[in-house]
């Protein structure tokens, strides 16, 4: 007889990201659900991966990341956020921005604590907090904005409360933290004994001259906070899951006692590859905001003809979309319908969400060549 499962996840399925994706495949639809980019890694990048496969970089990296590359990212660190960061005892490189996610939750979260996260909020965080024996607490965005509610926060927050998780740009809504966030954020953290978990992947994707508030660039937040980044989004490279950790010396001990176990190193020749090409060049991601906004702009302007309304998003490569002049059906079926019917697949935004949201939308991903954006906004538009 088989084993009982008594599953650890009982109400968890497979993530929207493969369920669309495959949808897409299967039905020949333009893909704008799964967020990755359709553009090329820069060659020179290409270059030093091809480089390091042929020169003998493939056994085990060192367990926190190749030195090389924890340098850059300590360096990256201070120059844009102002935090001097330690190469040896701040930085772990990890598998993917997941990983790192999956690492700090289980380090810091004990059965009986609670997580605020607000929704919508990215589909790992939950799952991850529930196998740390955690209570996620999800605090919905304020709409229109999709700002949050620290008044509700400030509530909610009680001694059990462990860990405060903040994306910000924001997948999927695009809303970005601003500098009063973070003052009302370093009040309600000061003397509490709560760990901060910044997901900042979408870090280099800010539109309309804002800038990316970091929980790094203030001494007091970054002393409760661990931060997650991913090269993924950076060099268009999300297949290669290389993403990264920097928090204070104490928290990373108790971060890497995790990542030892759950990866112990991340792959050996793209480390070294990164290292290479930012120490070449160092501002490469400063373009990438420039780049995306006019993807948003070209993405927004072809979908004016049509019934969706768009806000245009403040950063992310995602654009949330109301549907509701078109149809009055729930978004998971509206998704598959268009998947189906129109040959646009889409993410719907209530799976990101304990409770239903309040309005109707669906997230599109423009990360995209502009004959994609265009044939799927003809389709878009025809409905
Ligand atoms: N957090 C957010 C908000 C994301 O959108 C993603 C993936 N796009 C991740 C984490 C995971 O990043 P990675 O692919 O590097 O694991
Ligand atoms: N983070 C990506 C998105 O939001 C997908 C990641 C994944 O497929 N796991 O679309």
């Amino acid at each position: 007889m088989p084993p009982t499962i008594n599953s650890k996840l009982p109400d968890t399925g497979t993530t929207i990201f493969t369920v669309m994706s495959q949808l897409a495949a299967d039905c020949g639809a333009i893909n704008l659900s799964q967020g990755y980019p359709d553009f090329a890694v820069p060659s020179g990048l290409l270059d030093r991966v091809a480089h390091h496969l042929r020169n003998g970089c493939n056994q085990y990296a060192p367990m926190p990341g190749v030195a090389q590359l924890r340098e850059q990212i300590a360096a990256k660190t201070e120059r844009l956020y102002g935090r001097p960061t330690d190469t040896d005892t701040e930085v772990t490189v990890t598998s993917g921005a997941t990983e790192a996610l999956f690492a700090a939750i289980t380090a810091f979260v004990h059965s009986g604590h609670e997580v605020i996260v607000f929704d919508p909020a990215y589909d790992s965080y939950d799952p991850a907090i529930r196998l740390a024996g955690g209570t996620p607490v999800h605090i919905p965005l304020r709409t229109p904005a999709f700002d949050i509610d620290w008044p509700r926060v400030a509530a909610t927050i009680s001694p059990a409360t462990r860990m405060i998780i903040l994306n910000s740009p924001h997948n999927p809504t695009g809303a970005v933290l601003n500098d009063d966030d973070l003052n009302t954020l370093t009040d309600l953290v000061r003397g509490r004994d709560i760990v901060l978990l910044g997901d900042e992947v979408y870090e280099h994707i800010i539109f309309d001259g804002r800038t990316h508030h970091s929980l790094l660039g203030r001494e007091e937040l970054a002393a409760h906070s661990l931060v997650v980044s991913s090269f993924g989004k950076t060099f268009h490279a999300t297949g290669w899951k290389v993403g990264y950790c920097v928090a204070g010396a104490e928290l990373m001990r108790e971060f890497r006692k995790v990542h030892q176990f759950v990866q112990f190193c991340v792959v050996a020749p793209i480390q070294y590859a990164l290292a290479d090409f930012l120490v070449d060049d160092p501002g490469h991601a400063d373009g990438l905001s420039a780049f995306y906004e006019q993807k948003r702009d070209y993405f927004c302007t072809l979908l004016a003809p049509s019934r969706f309304q768009l806000t245009p998003s403040a950063g992310t490569y995602f654009q949330l979309a109301d549907y509701s002049a078109i149809t009055s059906e729930a978004d998971v079926d509206f998704a598959r319908r268009l998947t189906r019917d129109v040959g646009v697949a889409t993410i719907p935004v209530s799976v990101f969400c304990a409770s239903p949201p309040q309005r109707q939308w669906l997230r599109f991903c423009f990360a995209k060549d502009d004959a994609t954006l265009e044939a799927a906004a003809e389709r878009l538009c025809a409905i």
